[in-house]
Formats: structure tokens, C-alpha cells, sequence
């Protein structure tokens, strides 16, 4: 397919070489230019601007934010003034429910598509195209989207027609892992002060009653330390807790732990953990409980 990609951090890098090493017809964009480089390296096209991004049979946006894809998509020059009509807008970022509405009608105004797909794994889970994409909008646009989907994942998931349904999905998930952190990072921080060897622990939890990949995951990286390069930044994180509980709010649904995780994140960013990858949360819960003792043998 003729496609646009805008939006190169971290995860868009990755899928944008993917759509390209697919043989998709492949036109990156991102507001810093220098990372534009190693995409066209590898056989994208490059714009200068967001709409010459829009020229083909869709756009795909993976950006950091509400503010950044309001910004892209509705400023003069934007995606919903360049794109061709019938042309589909893939938006892939963990937004808001609200925002995913609002872009679907304005597409709809202009007589084109929208379809919301975020997606669950991180930027090397990108890089393998292994990522599991979760899509909802108009059924014969998501189809004509499989293509660009198999190229950047290995399932997508439909999950109504509704164009926010999958932007809901996306930011449950993320509120759970953003708990599953929290509670490893408390019990290692208990398991460490008893000296207790915390990968012995994650070997018995991981192999019995918790064998899913994100105790696997996050426990390997909370056990280890190992918070730094961010591969999902904490910034990110806070942001998709504050995402869920103002769609909370608004569905007048109480979420008292992602109340609490929302304040745990907020420690963490004024502590000057903004950088940081969002598994650093489990780092508040050590520092709380002071020093360790040795590691028993
Ligand atoms: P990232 O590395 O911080 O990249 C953010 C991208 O947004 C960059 O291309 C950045 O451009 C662009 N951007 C930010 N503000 C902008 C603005 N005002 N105007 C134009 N462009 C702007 O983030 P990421 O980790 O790739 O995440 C991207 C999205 O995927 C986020 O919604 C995130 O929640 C979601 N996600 C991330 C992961 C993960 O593990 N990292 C997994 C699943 C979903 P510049 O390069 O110019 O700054």
C-alpha cells in the first residue's frame, strides 16, 4: 500500500521499517528531522512537511500524545485538511477515548476513514513485528488496513465499530500493567530487605501462579534494576493512568488504584524519574523500604 507514517520515537521507527522492509510504498514524517534519516536509509521517502505524508491510501500516527496528534492531525496543513478522500487515518497512539472520537467525526466530515489501533509491546516488540494490534472503527476500513497490521504485528484484535472501543482496551491494559509494576516492585522490595535473591522469587512466581509475560517481563527488569534506557518512558506511563481515570470520571466509575498509581507515578516524576522507563515505579517501593541487607546464600 501507498502509506504515510508519522511520528518516529521509539515504537514508530520500528513499525515504519517494518511497513518498508514489507514492501509497502513508505512516506515517514517526524517533527525532528534527524530521525527521519535512518527510515529513508532504508527506503522510505521522506516529507518535509505532515501533508506530503497524506498523499497515499492512508497516514498511520504513532505519537506521543493527546496534545501531539491534536496538533498533527486538525493545525493548518494537517492530516485531516491533506488527506484524499476515502483515505484512512490509523491512529495508533494511546490517546484518549474522547480525542479518538472526535478524529473519527472529523474524518467523517471530510469524507474520510478512521480507524483507532494502539498496540500492545515495546519498541523491541516492534522491532520483531511481533506487536498484537487492537483495532476498532468502520469493519471494511480495518480490513482494507490488514496489510499494513501483518506487517507491523502478529494478531490484531477487532473490537467493535465503535472508533474509541479500542482506545478503552489499550488503556485498561496498560492501567493493569501499570499495577502488575507496582505490586512486584513492593514485594521485591519486601523479598530484598529479608535477603531473599529476588530472580529466585520471580522463578518460583513465573513458573507457578503468575506465568504471564508481564511479570515475566517486568519482573526481569525490576529484579535487575534495569531502568535505564527508557524503552517506555515514565512521562508515558503517568500519562496513561491520568487517560484512564479522566475516562473513569467521566463513565462516573471509581478506580481507586489507578488514583493511587497516578500518585506513585507523580512521586516518580517529581523525583526526576521522567526519563526513566515506567518499571522504575518499582524503585519508589525499595526506596521506602531503605537499605537491604546481603543476599542470603
Ligand atoms: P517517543 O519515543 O517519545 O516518541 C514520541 C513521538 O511523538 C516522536 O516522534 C515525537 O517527535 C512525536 N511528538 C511528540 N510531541 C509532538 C508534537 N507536539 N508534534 C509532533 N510530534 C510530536 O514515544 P513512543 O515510546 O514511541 O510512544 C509513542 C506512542 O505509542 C505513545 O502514545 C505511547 O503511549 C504508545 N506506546 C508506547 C509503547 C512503548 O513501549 N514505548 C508501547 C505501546 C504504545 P520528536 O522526535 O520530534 O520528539
Amino acid at each position: 500500500m501507498k502509506v504515510g507514517f508519522i511520528g518516529l520515537g521509539h515504537m514508530g521507527a520500528a513499525m515504519a521499517a517494518n511497513l518498508v522492509k514489507a514492501k509497502h510504498e513508505v512516506t515517514v514524517f517526524n517533527r525532528t528531522a534527524q530521525k527521519r534519516r535512518s527510515l529513508v536509509e532504508l527506503g522510505a521517502r521522506e516529507a518535509t512537511r505532515v501533508a506530503e505524508a497524506c498523499t497515499g491510501d492512508a497516514v498511520i500516527t504513532m505519537l506521543a500524545d493527546d496534545a501531539a496528534l491534536r496538533e498533527v492531525a486538525f493545525a493548518e496543513g494537517g492530516i485531516v485538511a491533506s488527506l484524499a478522500r476515502n483515505a484512512i487515518h490509523v491512529s495508533m497512539s494511546t490517546i484518549s477515548p474522547d480525542l479518538s472520537r472526535s478524529l473519527a467525526q472529523a474524518h467523517e466530515r471530510a469524507g474520510q476513514r478512521y480507524v483507532a489501533a494502539p498496540v500492545f509491546g515495546r519498541p523491541e516488540v516492534a522491532a520483531a513485528a511481533k506487536l498484537f494490534v487492537v483495532a476498532s472503527g468502520e469493519a471494511t476500513a480495518i480490513d482494507a488496513c490488514a496489510p499494513l497490521f501483518d506487517a507491523m504485528g502478529q494478531k490484531t484484535y477487532r473490537v467493535g465499530s465503535d472508533p474509541e472501543a479500542a482506545n478503552f482496551v489499550k488503556l485498561g491494559g496498560n492501567f493493569m500493567l501499570a499495577a502488575v509494576i507496582e505490586t512486584l516492585g513492593e514485594v521485591m522490595a519486601l523479598l530484598g530487605k529479608a535477603g531473599i535473591e529476588p530472580r529466585t522469587f520471580l522463578e518460583v512466581l513465573t513458573s507457578t501462579l503468575f506465568p504471564a509475560p508481564a511479570y515475566r517481563s517486568y519482573g526481569a527488569l525490576i529484579a535487575d534494576r534495569q531502568f535505564e534506557p527508557a524503552a517506555f518512558a515514565a512521562k508515558l506511563g503517568y500519562k496513561d493512568v491520568r487517560l484512564a481515570l479522566s475516562a473513569a470520571e467521566t463513565l462516573r466509575v471509581p478506580m481507586p488504584l489507578a488514583s493511587l498509581l497516578r500518585d506513585r507515578f507523580l512521586r516518580l516524576l517529581a523525583q526526576g524519574g521522567e526519563n526513566l522507563d515506567w518499571s522504575a515505579l518499582a524503585k519508589l517501593a525499595a526506596d521506602d523500604a531503605g537499605p537491604a541487607p546481603s543476599v542470603r546464600s
